[in-house]
């Protein structure tokens, strides 16, 4: 402990990276601060602790898309026998935002709780600004200043939704994922402008909360993950009642009498429609302004805002270190913040060598037929190694409850293996659960297991997660 700071490690942002900070910090008996303020949405919208996953992120989201998973198996439930299930009743907005607020409310009483309770963690409910490498400034709501002193300094501060810069008043004529599960009318006809994970996951969840829902796409589905599949999920959501308008961009958005008039040009034709809501989900840029980075000589990305911190997370300034979706070139999921966050206090007061690894790190997107992939995609491999130096081996399949309601559409999965030496470098699963299924095929491809040895695994049946271990037709 050095006792000319007040603190040993103080930490700007609690959310899945810096929570993580905090907590293994405290844990080896440091004397830790955290610096946590929620800058409220252009409409307004604000949220308590634990940052964007469990407020505006991953949890709000996921339970929106299992509510409309579990409104598909109404038609299930009737064909099944079960009565007094109407196939197509409709769906509540207000109740369904009440609920998910109930959970996200405890989510945050149990981080007070625990940050307020807990030795060793002061926690600041206040804006974090670096006076310089050792001191923060801290100020409240009311603009209040204090300053506090520490010998690491952490960034987390995460990122917000981006905003075109050449619509006017398109803060104020749209909304994002910051506002989207807390508002308080039904969202309506909807217009989604984006096509990646955000766009996608919500633009399914609101179909299959009975939506009329539209799709603006700029250019591909789903950039950087596997085309094919990207194109199946984009097919399966057509099915689904979700419709798409693909390679344009809106040009303008008005307001006509409390709706949103939008305007775009397709094959240099300008096309319009009416909208009851505008939802943006064009990426997240790095919340670092005002943050005094500058100043203190941390380096930024001038484009983005993004902090550039090296292998270990250090900044240009040797004290203080960047996690998270704040950082430059990192994949923006919680699981990789959290660990990133225990392997920076393991090297800072363990002696740990570890750094983070973002290679082969499992991810899901959930639209309505989920897609979990871990390694790479057919596209990337073929650059990498040649097509002529690959196995791609897929399989098309449909899960036994589809057919009670003959459901349409048709699930997929592709592995991707060196000829060389036979190991799988790539996992697609498009289906049910491809959260759950995916998860213990990251430890295959982290293991470098071959595909031999996946034909070796004996299958578990009757399920869909059989179909991966004897995928025999390539490509
Ligand atoms: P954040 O969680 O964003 O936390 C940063 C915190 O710092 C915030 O509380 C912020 O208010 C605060 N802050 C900012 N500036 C200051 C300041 N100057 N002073 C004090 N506090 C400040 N990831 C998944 O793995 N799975 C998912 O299913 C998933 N779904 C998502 C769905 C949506 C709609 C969105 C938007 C994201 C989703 N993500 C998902 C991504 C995931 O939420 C983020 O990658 C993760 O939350 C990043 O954590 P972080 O610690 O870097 O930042
Ligand atoms: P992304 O950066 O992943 O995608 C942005 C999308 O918006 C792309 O389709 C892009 O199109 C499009 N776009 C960009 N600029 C414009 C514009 N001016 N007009 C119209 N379209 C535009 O952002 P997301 O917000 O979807 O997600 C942010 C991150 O959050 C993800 O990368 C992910 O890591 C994380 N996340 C994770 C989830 C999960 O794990 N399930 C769920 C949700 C988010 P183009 O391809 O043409 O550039």
């Amino acid at each position: 402990m050095n006792p000319q700071f007040q603190y040993d490690i103080f930490v700007i942002g609690g959310g899945s990276g810096g929570l993580t900070v905090v907590d293994e910090a405290q844990k080896l008996g440091k004397r830790v601060g955290l610096a946590d303020y929620i800058k409220p949405s252009p409409h307004g919208t604000q949220w308590g602790t634990g940052g964007t996953c469990p407020n505006v992120g991953c949890i709000p989201k996921k339970l929106m898309h299992m509510t409309a998973l579990i409104g598909e198996i109404r038609h299930e439930l009737t064909a099944t026998g079960w009565q007094g299930v109407d196939p197509h009743s409709k769906h509540n907005w207000n109740t369904l935002v009440n609920e998910v607020q109930r959970q996200v409310k405890g989510i945050n009483k149990g981080n007070d709780d625990w940050l307020v309770t807990t030795n060793g963690i002061t926690y600041y409910n206040k804006l974090g600004k670096l006076k310089d490498d050792h001191t923060i400034e801290l100020i409240d709501k009311d603009g209040q200043s204090e300053f506090v002193t520490a010998e690491y300094i952490v960034i987390a501060v995460g990122s917000r939704p981006s905003f075109p810069t050449d619509i006017p008043n398109v803060k104020q004529l749209t909304i994002t994922s910051d506002d989207l599960f807390s508002l308080k009318n039904a969202p309506g006809k909807t217009l989604v402008v984006g096509a990646s994970y955000v766009a996608l996951e919500c633009a399914g969840f609101l179909t299959g909360l009975g939506y009329d829902v539209t799709v603006m796409v700029r250019s591909i589905l789903l950039r950087g993950f596997d085309q094919e599949i990207a194109e199946r999920i984009g097919e399966f959501m057509k099915i689904s009642g979700t419709k798409f308008i693909r390679g344009t961009i809106p040009s303008s958005i008005e307001d006509v009498d409390g709706k949103r008039l939008v305007k775009w040009v397709l094959n240099g034709q300008e096309q319009t429609d009416v909208f009851d809501t505008v939802l943006l989900a064009i990426g997240r840029s790095a919340d670092t302004q005002n943050l005094g980075l500058e100043q203190v000589g941390v380096e930024t990305n001038k484009e983005s805002g993004k902090i550039i911190a090296n292998d270990a997370d250090s900044t240009s300034v040797s004290n203080i270190f960047a996690i998270g979706d704040c950082v430059q070139g990192r994949l923006e999921l919680t699981p990789t913040a959290i660990m990133c966050g225990k392997r920076l206090i393991k090297r800072l007061y363990q002696n740990g060598n570890q750094i983070m690894e973002y290679s082969d790190v499992s991810t899901t997107v959930f639209t309505p037929l989920e897609y979990g992939c871990v390694g790479y995609s057919e596209e990337a491999a073929t650059k990498k190694f040649g097509k002529e130096n690959l196995k791609i081996f897929t399989s098309e399949f449909t899960p036994l409850f589809w057919n009670f309601a003959n459901r349409k559409g048709t699930c997929y999965s592709k592995l991707i293996v060196k000829k060389e030496d036979d190991v799988v470098i790539g996992f697609h699963y498009l289906g049910p659960d491809a959260a759950e299924v995916t998860q213990g095929f990251g430890v295959v491809i982290k293991l470098k297991a071959k595909k031999s040895d996946l034909d070796n695994v004996v299958g578990i049946h009757p399920s869909v997660a059989e179909e991966l271990v004897q995928m025999q037709t390539w490509k």
